[in-house]
């Protein structure tokens, strides 16, 4: 029997699993995907937003702050990369400065540092930026980070500290019991916790009529690599509208760019493929931005956000069932969000259920992921003496080791399947998307995890066709 099920290893299910992992609970997370942050956590725009535009009174607003707050030191001890880059809220017309006026006031009250900059003052910063630029709000304690590495961190830490998780497991069925609730009728657990995403309306009614309903909107981004001189260096951000933040410009943690996302109704929850919408990127990024490298376009995406028809987040004890505990609607600025809304569920929902549980007299943190991009020659030399197999270049792009890649495979919430390598250490992010590493990472996945190589999963729709048709090579 465990203590707490939690369903769905989003960014928001695996920071509640890190959190209850300091406790003596215990705590199972199931997650239908083959790996962690698989749907909208695994693709959006990485932006911990200083927490300027939500409407004030939200929980959005409400957890927007305390969570942009908390990334720094989280992603200190998770061991993970955070970049405060600052952003740009840029207005290029009179209507858009008086709106951008309005988030000015709101950084006032919210206390969020900011500086009001002309349009040729911020284009001293950032020599792309459209001429129209008239007004510019910049935000310093806007960040980045990867956000699959911090859910794939945290719920590492969490199992290093006993929290179970249960991968390609599908909740279909929940049932209720005189002790709680039984899942897929197996797993008996005292309480649940639906973290379910673009899904939690379907976990609700398992049990019950939801209170809410999901429907998911699509965004599509460019990706564009890496350039000596970097395209921006700060999230450029347009005058929110009543359909969101808008189209942005925005650097990650490794140096690539982002160009995006649209926002577009879209009927199948699964469906991430782009097309449509990246038309639409490309004529609204040029209203903020000029000299667009898009022959450095690398890679496209989609993310989805799971959007309620209430407009907020929507976290509570359900009303009717006791120990069902709703962490839905939670699209953006649910990225930066996340950490506070985990600590917030678990000191003022769970723990107060738990009171005779302590907290745990050892907790272990977990190693990072071994980088060699920042590492000496002297430091590599060491590592490759040590161990042979960090002189083995796989991918040439981004210049990722053998040695890296089975250290991501071997770990507590290690790599399973080809995507999940790339997620973690970055084989296929480069130029040649995996064209010419692909096969390899699959060969060493099937050594470590002792499969046949036709059986290597490439991403969590489970293809392994692109392997078989490359049997021959290996
Ligand atoms: C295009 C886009 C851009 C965004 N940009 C930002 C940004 O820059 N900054 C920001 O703060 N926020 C941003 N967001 C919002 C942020 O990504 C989301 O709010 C956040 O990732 C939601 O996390 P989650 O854990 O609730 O959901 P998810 O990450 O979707 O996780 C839900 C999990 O539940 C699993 N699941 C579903 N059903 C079942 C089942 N039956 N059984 C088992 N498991 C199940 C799913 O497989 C999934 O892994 C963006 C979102 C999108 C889509």
């Amino acid at each position: 029997m465990y203590d707490i099920t939690i369903i769905g290893a989003g960014i928001i299910g695996t920071l509640l699993a890190h959190e209850l992992s300091r406790y003596e609970l215990n705590v199972l997370v199931v997650e239908k995907e083959a790996d962690v942050a698989e749907g909208a956590s695994g693709a959006n725009s990485a932006i911990i937003h200083s927490g300027h535009d939500p409407k004030p009174g939200t929980l959005k607003c409400r957890y927007n702050l305390l969570g942009n707050r908390m990334y720094p030191d989280l992603c200190k001890q998770l061991q993970v990369d955070y970049e405060a880059n600052g952003a740009f809220v840029v207005a290029t017309s009179k209507a858009e400065e008086e709106n951008l006026d309005v988030l000015i006031r709101q950084c006032e009250e919210r206390s969020i540092p900011f500086e009001v900059l002309t349009g040729d003052q911020a284009r001293e910063e950032e020599p792309n930026l459209s001429p129209d630029v008239t007004k510019v709000l910049s935000l310093p304690t806007t960040g980045i980070i990867m956000p699959f590495e911090v859910a794939i961190a945290a719920m590492e830490e969490a199992m290093m500290n006993g929290v179970e998780l249960k991968l390609d497991y599908e909740v279909r069925t929940i049932d209720r019991d005189e002790e709680g609730f039984v899942i897929n009728g197996e797993i008996k657990t005292k309480m649940i916790v639906n973290c379910a995403g673009a899904h939690c309306d379907e976990i609700t009614e398992m049990l019950e009529p939801s209170p809410y309903k999901v429907e998911t909107r699509k965004g599509e981004y460019f990706v564009l690599d890496h350039m000596d001189v970097p395209f921006v260096k700060h999230t450029i951000y347009p005058v929110p509208s009543e359909k969101g933040k808008g189209v942005l410009a925005m650097p990650t943690i490794h140096g690539n760019v982002l160009l995006g996302p649209d926002s577009e109704y879209c009927q199948d929850v699964e469906d991430d493929s782009t097309g449509k919408g990246l038309d639409y990127v490309r004529k609204e990024i040029a209203k903020t931005v000029v000299n667009i490298p898009f022959n450095k376009m690398i890679h496209t995406f989609a993310g989805l956000r799971p959007h309620i028809d209430l407009n907020d987040f929507y976290i509570k004890e359900d009303d009717n069932i006791e120990n069902f505990i709703h962490i839905a609607g939670i699209e953006s600025p649910g990225l930066t969000s996340a950490p506070a809304i985990a600590k917030d569920v678990a000191e003022n929902i769970i723990l107060p259920r738990y009171k005779d549980r302590a907290v745990k007299a050892e907790y272990r943190r977990r190693r990072p992921f071994i980088d060699m991009r920042h590492m000496s020659d002297e430091e590599k030399a060491e590592l490759i003496k040590k161990d042979p197999a960090f002189g083995q270049i796989i991918c040439r792009c981004e210049k990722i080791s053998e040695g890296q890649i089975v250290d991501v495979i071997n770990r507590e919430c290690g790599a399973r399947t080809v995507k999940g390598v790339k997620m973690r250490c970055r084989p296929g992010m480069g130029r040649c998307q995996g064209g010419f590493c692909e096969v390899e990472v699959a060969r060493i996945l099937a050594e470590q995890l002792k499969e046949d190589v036709r059986d290597v999963r490439l991403d969590r729709k489970g293809s392994n066709i692109v392997l078989a048709n490359a049997k021959e090579d290996l």
